[in-house]
């Protein structure tokens, strides 16, 4: 069979590495679990004696059927040939439960299958994911404020998900060896947009407004976003400087000025 670079596809080929990926989540035995890309079964062959259910997302035309012919007798395994971009998650999973991500990401996708799977765990489908992405976007993933690595992703990620990094693998894990370091995260699922009293798309906008222009202060990536020089002074939190950038400031901050900002338009 083929590889198909273009499909992102580094196949793990590191023992320790596809048992310890599949070992942190836990325990899956009452548990639907998706996996995200299983190629050529690395780590769907350790998951599917041990899941109630599990679902793979593959969409290469050839390791699809291949897969499904390998797991036919097992009828927990559910092999689905599809682009996981264009997958109704909610459609996969049993009414009333919520289910388990894991995936060695195709990486030229990440941002893409991230901000996918925190639509689907604000809506309280997914409880965890443990996911693989190349180390650079899984340390923006989970950088915190005030360092380099901070910027909308990992806001956006945080505003979601708790994140932990759990270890970084060398390109000699993987068959063909990708370019880059790759790193697995876990994520529980666990919005804040309650928690910090936001409306989760007025503030997806808000954050994106904020990070729209790196160089820029927050001040002035929110008046090039349309708010007047007076709104924002109005609104503007007395202990904040009035330099800063959406970069170094928590999500508790931002929260408070979008609040006084939404506040003070409402008047
Ligand atoms: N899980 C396997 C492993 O660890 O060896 C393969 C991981 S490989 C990095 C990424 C996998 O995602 C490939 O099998 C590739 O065909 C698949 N893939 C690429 N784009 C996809 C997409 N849009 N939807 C579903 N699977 C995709």
């Amino acid at each position: 069979m083929k590889r198909k670079p273009k499909l992102g596809q580094n196949f793990l080929i590191d023992d320790r590495a596809r048992h310890a990926i599949a070992d942190a989540l836990g325990d899956v035995s009452q548990k639907t679990v998706i996996e995200i890309g299983p190629g050529r079964g690395a780590i769907t062959e350790i998951l599917a004696p041990r899941c109630g259910n599990l679902i793979a997302l593959e969409l290469d035309r050839e390791l699809a059927p291949a897969l499904a012919h390998r797991f036919a007798d097992q009828p927990q395994v559910k092999i689905v040939e599809i682009d996981v971009l264009k997958a109704d998650l909610a459609s996969l999973i049993p009414s009333g439960q919520t289910a388990d991500v894991i995936g060695n990401l195709p990486y030229y996708i990440t941002s893409d299958i991230l901000l996918k799977l925190f639509a689907a765990g604000s809506t309280g489908l997914l409880s965890h994911a443990v996911v693989m992405m190349q180390r650079e976007v899984a340390d923006r993933v989970a950088a915190s404020p005030g360092v380099r690595d901070y910027g909308l992703l990992s806001a956006t990620a945080q505003m979601n998900a708790r994140v932990e990094h759990l270890f970084t693998l060398p390109p000699s894990a993987f068959s063909p060896p990708p370019e880059v370091y790759s790193s697995v995260l876990r994520l529980h699922f666990a919005p804040r947009f309650t928690e910090l009293g936001v409306d989760p798309s007025g503030f997806d906008r808000f954050l994106k407004q904020s990070f729209a222009q790196k160089r820029k202060t927050l001040e002035n990536n929110l008046r090039a976003a349309g708010y007047s020089s007076s709104e924002l002074a109005t609104s503007w939190p007395t202990d904040m400087p009035r330099q800063a950038r959406a970069e170094s400031l928590s999500l508790e901050v931002m929260a408070e000025l979008y609040r006084s900002l939404r506040g003070n338009q409402q008047n």
